[in-house]
């Protein structure tokens, strides 16, 4: 079906400045890969003189809980890593907590659907609830069949009738999305033979992950967007959203992920790697930096540093395109 774009972006928002962010989900304490993130992301804005706006994607309400945003606020604040804009710093964009946001994204979701962009899902549950985090790598399900989009009027109305309130899916049409990465340089994905069409609202009443974020970095006039290379492949979906909704979409630079010694990406099971832990055990917030900094190929190993300190020879370029393993003999050389 043709859908008109909308003209134009109709959020306020300041113009002409870098503005990147960094856009966590408290859903568990902040680790060293999360850390990571967002210093790459703080270089990055602070480098280029912008703003820095910090998001809190809480939209999973059975597994975000307001002390682990409590807690994501006060590690950053004690690796030196500084917001413009976001909880407890008010600007032209707030509120920045995402489930403070919900008309935002219905009113997208009203768009969205107003052009044909988006049709009913009445699915199973289990299967739409998995859209509602970031689909991280290896989390994503099977490519949706298609079953609801073009059902007969008299099929849409007994599957309606059969389920208490139905998801919405955005339609992807067949053809690759291509995108440069500020990173990993020109990408190629085709997300309807991936995913095929993917929920936005979920049945429960909720904006899905990739709704909200990208109605929220174009919200928030963000120009440029660094994350972990597990997204990656939303980048395209993003992208999609971006461009039904007439949304100017930002720059993305995708950063390979920290793992464990197995290879798989860093999570509580490969020992203290929460900031929280650090602290506790009496590490110095410049050890952090300096290995996250070393890490990433930006200082040798063993440097102490802060995050201002690596701003004069910042560069995007000399980031590691390679996963990096978090070693245990490196976090116990941090609380030596
Ligand atoms: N909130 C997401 C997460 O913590 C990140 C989303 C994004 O950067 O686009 O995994």
């Amino acid at each position: 079906m043709a859908a008109a774009a909308p003209p134009g972006n109709p959020y306020p928002t300041p113009g002409g400045r870098v503005r990147g962010r960094f856009a966590p989900s408290p859903t568990g304490l902040m680790h060293l890969g999360n850390a990571r993130t967002a210093l790459l992301a703080w270089l990055q804005v602070r480098a280029a003189g912008g703003d820095l706006l910090l998001r809190m994607e809480d939209l999973d309400p059975a597994r975000c809980r307001p002390e682990l945003a409590a807690g994501l606020l006060s590690d950053l604040s004690w690796l030196g890593l500084d917001w413009d804009e976001g909880p407890g710093r008010p600007g032209l964009c707030a509120p920045y907590v995402q489930s403070l946001r919900a008309d935002l994204y219905r009113e997208a979701l009203a768009r969205l659907a107003a052009t044909g962009h988006t049709y009913r899902c009445y699915c199973s549950r289990a299967e739409v609830t998995r859209a509602a985090g970031a689909p991280h790598a290896g989390e994503e399900g099977p490519r949706y069949p298609g079953t609801c989009r073009a059902l007969a009027p008299a099929d849409a109305a007994a599957r309606a009738a059969a389920c208490r309130q139905p998801a919405w899916r955005f339609r992807v049409e067949p053809g690759p999305v291509t995108f440069t990465d500020l990173l990993l340089g020109p990408c190629t994905f085709d997300p309807g033979a991936r995913g095929g069409d993917f929920v936005v609202w979920r049945a429960d009443g909720v904006a899905a992950y990739q709704l909200a974020v990208a109605v929220d970095d174009a919200a928030m006039g963000i120009t440029h967007v660094l994350r972990g290379d597990d997204l990656t492949d939303s980048t395209p979906r993003q992208l999609l959203l971006l461009r039904a909704l007439g949304l100017t979409p930002p720059q993305y630079a995708h950063v390979p992920l920290l793992t464990g010694p197995d290879g798989s990406r860093l999570s509580k099971r490969h020992g203290s790697v929460a900031i929280a832990g650090l602290r506790q055990a009496g590490v110095r917030p410049e050890a952090v930096v300096g290995y996250l900094a070393a890490l990433s190929g930006l200082v040798p190993p063993g440097t102490r540093v802060m995050p201002g300190d690596l701003l004069d020879n910042w560069s995007l370029s000399q980031v590691r395109r390679h996963a990096t393993v978090v070693r245990p003999e490196d976090l116990a050389a941090l609380t030596a």
